[in-house]
């Protein structure tokens, strides 16, 4: 029976890569495991498949009575809806504990750092296993992804040591340029809808009763989409509705100026300004210095809803 490995929904470049990586991983170590996503894959991640040759993992939406790793994730409202008849045998994450429990013993590796690569890295060096080129090259990108080419507060030095050493097995000399071509790619939005960027970094999370949605565009410039901020606000209030949020926040972060823009729609509005310490003016407000969703806005966001 194979096990599939899987991150979070609306995937990132760390959930696809790191179920790549991970499934590399254990298939070295004798399990037979198959990586999978929850959902359509970036322009970004595409970027670096074809870059490095790999190939996109396997849609898989519905996971009851399969065995399973997960990557880069640990709350039910970001797994299939049918995970609790899986059997988990892993998670490594390196996000909040979420609210996902098991009936039996599992594998965790979860730590405080910039990249669920980073830890897979870890992983692979724990069990004296070699990475080939082109996968060294696809983890390498998913921590300068998800680090923000370094700049952001979750960023540690063992992601920028693990990013280094990748780029010496990937054969990589200027990785710094290689992630802004990449962040460029994940920057274009010309002709896309108001849901498309709604959902290209979308996460649910359940706080207290409440379900909170947040949003997050990771850009070189925001300044490209000042014309649509109402379009997005409005598809923002229709999102609210179909998926049943308290709140639907949508951080418009720019990489260059490192801060971000807070879009807020949501019931009660006073528990995001508390949150920020801040006031929201036509439903936004620039939050300085914030890149981080997991370090930044949920651990603020979180205990004002308890
Ligand atoms: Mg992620
Ligand atoms: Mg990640
Ligand atoms: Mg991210």
């Amino acid at each position: 029976m194979s096990t599939y490995v899987f991150g979070h929904t609306s995937p990132d470049s760390d959930s696809i890569v790191g179920a790549i990586s991970l499934s590399y991983l254990k298939n070295q170590l004798g399990e037979d495991c198959i990586p999978t996503r929850q959902g359509e894959i970036s322009a970004e991640t595409e970027f670096i498949l074809n870059k490095f040759g790999g190939a996109t993992p396997e849609l898989k939406t519905s996971v009851a009575g399969e065995n399973v790793y997960l990557i880069d994730f640990s709350d039910k409202a970001q797994a299939p809806s049918d995970i609790m008849e899986a059997t988990i045998l892993g998670i490594v994450d390196h996000h909040k504990l979420g609210d996902l429990t098991t009936d039996t013993p599992l594998e965790c590796w979860i730590r405080p750092i910039g990249c669920s690569n980073t830890i897979v890295y870890e992983m692979f060096k724990a069990n004296d296993v070699e990475i080939p080129k082109d996968l060294a090259g696809m983890m390498m990108c998913a921590i300068l992804s998800d680090t923000v080419i370094f700049k952001s507060p979750t960023c540690t030095k063992v992601d920028t040591k693990a990013v280094k050493e990748l780029a010496a097995i990937a054969g990589i000399q200027d990785y710094k340029a290689l992630a802004m071509e990449m962040f460029i790619v994940k920057s274009a939005v010309d002709g896309a809808s108001a849901r498309n960027l709604n959902t290209r970094d979308y996460k649910a999370f359940e706080m207290n009763g409440s379900k909170v949605g947040v949003n997050q565009l990771e850009m070189v410039d925001i300044s490209a989409l000042d014309d649509r901020k109402e379009e997005i606000l409005e598809d923002m209030r229709a999102m609210k509705e179909e998926e049943g949020l308290h709140t639907m926040l949508v951080l418009l972060t720019d990489i260059m100026k490192e801060g971000s823009q807070l879009l807020c729609v949501s019931d009660d509005a006073s528990k995001i300004e508390a949150a920020f310490n801040t006031k929201l003016e036509n439903n936004q407000v620039w939050l300085d210095g914030v890149l981080s969703r997991k370090k930044q806005v949920i651990p603020f966001v979180q205990p004002q809803f308890k």
